[in-house]
């Protein structure tokens, strides 16, 4: 991964923040994309003070098809190319079926999905053959879960939308694939699961134990490496288990 410009949306905390550590380790040029420009910056500054590597923060939230834009020309316009998208930034409010409303229904398809799809269009304009693009979705999409059919539709959609979008990149030789996490500790999953849920969780993963940011973030390593050269479409489940019984 080294000199690798990558842009991870989603990057001040959990899973996107593991990701951009686990790039930083790789000696990639890591470009935090988060809803806040100081956490932006506060977190790249500490990246690149840690791992010895060029980092951005920069402001963007994903719902807003104009920010990606820019993210993307910032990017370019700094550091001359984009090698590596992960499209992470995800949202997950849990409510039920009556009380969804349309603004929520929104928020979550803006976010989670609107948002992928225009990250995609973007960056595959400017991407060189060999440049990868990693949707983080989940196991949300393969198995119902209540109070989260709005997250469920999203995540669903956007595999649909991984396999569609690999058969068109790869024209231009952009592997497109993602990951479906289980249950993975974050500051999102604290925020809204108590300690007794999330053990009950973690009692019924067939690993006995919830993931970690880094459970996902080395093969995100992988996937937007090199060596996963001949993989494209590909929706990869990394949840210790928890989807097979
Ligand atoms: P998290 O701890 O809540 O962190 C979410 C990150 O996304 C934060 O940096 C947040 O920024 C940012 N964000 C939120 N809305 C955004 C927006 N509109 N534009 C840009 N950035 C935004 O979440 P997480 O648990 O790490 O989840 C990350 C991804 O993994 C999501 O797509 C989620 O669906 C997926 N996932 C998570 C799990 C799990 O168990 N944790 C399982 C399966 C899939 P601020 O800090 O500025 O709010």
């Amino acid at each position: 991964m080294k000199n690798k410009v990558a842009i991870i949306t989603g990057s001040t905390k959990g899973i996107g923040l593991g990701i951009a550590e686990e790039f930083a380790k790789e000696k990639a040029t890591v470009i935090i994309a988060s809803l806040n420009q100081k956490d932006c910056e506060k977190t790249a500054k500490k990246i690149a003070s840690k791992y010895k590597v060029k980092t951005l923060g920069i402001a963007c939230d994903v719902s807003d098809t104009n920010q990606i834009r820019n993210l993307i020309k910032t990017t370019k316009n700094k550091f001359k190319k984009i090698d590596i998208f992960v499209n992470n930034a995800g949202i997950y409010p849990f409510k039920s079926i009556s009380q969804i409303e349309e603004k929520d229904w929104d928020l979550v398809l803006d976010t989670n999905l609107k948002g992928s799809f225009f990250a995609i269009k973007e960056a595959s304009k400017i991407m060189k053959p060999g440049s990868k693009i990693l949707m983080i979705s989940s196991i949300a999409s393969m198995i119902g879960f209540s109070g989260l059919s709005h997250y469920c539709a999203s995540k669903g959609g956007m595999n649909a939308l991984v396999r569609s979008a690999a058969l068109e990149l790869a024209s231009k030789k952009i592997n497109i694939n993602a990951i479906a996490p289980g249950g993975i500790d974050t500051p999102g999953t604290k925020g809204s699961m108590d300690a007794k849920a999330r053990e009950q969780i973690a009692a019924r993963i067939p690993w006995k134990r919830r993931g970690t940011p880094k459970d996902i973030a080395t093969v995100a390593t992988f996937l937007c490496s090199d060596k996963a050269e001949y993989i494209t479409g590909q929706i990869l489940v990394v949840d210790g288990g928890w989807t097979l019984g």
